[in-house]
């Protein structure tokens, strides 16, 4: 989160924002949620869990959309001979890195 999402004042990496006191520690929650299922979907991959690294990368990305969770997405797909889905999040890397 780069800023306040109802001011639209700089982020600061606080949990409440200075301009308009609105509480973003959900938001930032999501966030730190998306990053955990990430990273368990890459630990997952080197342990060979295609099954985990799916659960965990789907997860991730339907926390929170970016180009990175959806690679590894579009790859536990693939692993999972899921092809309809890993094309298609192959696909929307691009969108997002737009
Ligand atoms: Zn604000």
């Amino acid at each position: 989160m780069k800023q306040c999402p109802t001011c639209n004042a700089k982020y600061l990496g606080k949990r409440i924002c200075h301009r308009c006191k609105t509480d973003l520690g959900v938001l930032t929650d999501i966030e730190d949620s998306a990053m955990s299922h990430l990273e368990k979907a890459v630990a997952a991959f080197t342990m060979r869990d295609f099954n985990m690294m799916f659960f965990h990368s789907k997860r991730s990305c339907s926390l929170r959309r970016t180009p990175e969770a959806a690679k590894v997405l579009a790859c536990a797909s693939l692993l999972m001979s899921k092809f309809n889905l890993a094309v298609d999040e192959w696909s929307s890397v691009n969108r997002l890195m737009r």
